[in-house]
């Protein structure tokens, strides 16, 4: 994600309805900041909102979170709600390791993981948002039936993170190297931004989804 300085974004951010400021507050309660029991789906590392936005309208009975470090891209995601007043969807900028401070075991029905940063060096594979140390913050959120949903363009990243799946104990579900010839997983598929790109160069787009 390309960052720009954008001034008076943490102002916005902490004014805005739908960005929460305190999540650490909600942790265990984030039915009630919804106001109903519907399952809750985040995105870790949404970037500038696009899937979930399409998510949110598109499955009004599902609440969706978008979890991400920068001030200055949250405030395009907040940007694209404008008049559009979905009720179910909600962001919180934080960095993804203190995910367990925010949610509570059994909170979360699903996770989605979407063009994560490839951090390439072997030093930082522990920072990778797919890496055994992130599946098992994951595990101590995720109701039993949860799943995890992962695309990437990036082959390495990939490969990695089948590695990891069964490293932290968990399983492969499915999985496809190119999702968009793949006629069963690419079915109700919504693109993300990243996704848009990538396969408009010609890159294939990978996607695996793990569960316990
Ligand atoms: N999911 C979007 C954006 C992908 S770029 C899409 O598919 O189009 C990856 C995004 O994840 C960036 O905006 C980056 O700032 C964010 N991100 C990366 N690591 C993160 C972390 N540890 N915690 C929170 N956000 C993170």
């Amino acid at each position: 994600m390309r960052l720009r300085n954008v001034p008076g974004a943490r102002e916005t951010i902490a004014e805005h309805p739908m960005a929460v400021n305190h999540p650490e507050n909600l942790k265990g309660k984030w039915n009630q900041e919804f106001g109903n029991q519907n399952p809750i789906h985040i995105e870790i590392g949404m970037g500038k909102g696009q899937f979930l936005v399409q998510m949110a309208t598109e499955n009004p009975k599902i609440n969706y979170i978008g979890i991400e470090k920068y001030s200055s891209v949250l405030i395009r995601a907040l940007e694209k709600c404008e008049q559009l007043e979905l009720k179910n969807l909600r962001f919180i900028r934080m960095e993804a390791e203190h995910i367990c401070d925010v949610f509570q075991k059994d909170e979360v029905d699903r996770i989605y993981l979407n063009f994560s940063d490839p951090w390439p060096k072997d030093r930082h594979a522990k920072r990778r948002l797919t890496s055994k140390q992130f599946f098992d913050r994951y595990d101590a959120i995720l109701k039993h039936t949860g799943i995890v949903e992962f695309k990437t363009d990036n082959d390495l990243l990939f490969t990695f993170s089948l590695e990891q799946v069964s490293e932290a104990g968990w399983n492969i579900v499915s999985q496809t190297w190119d999702l968009h010839q793949d006629k069963e997983l690419v079915k109700g598929n919504v693109m993300t931004e990243y996704e848009s790109r990538f396969s408009e160069r010609g890159n294939p787009i990978h996607k695996l989804v793990a569960q316990r």
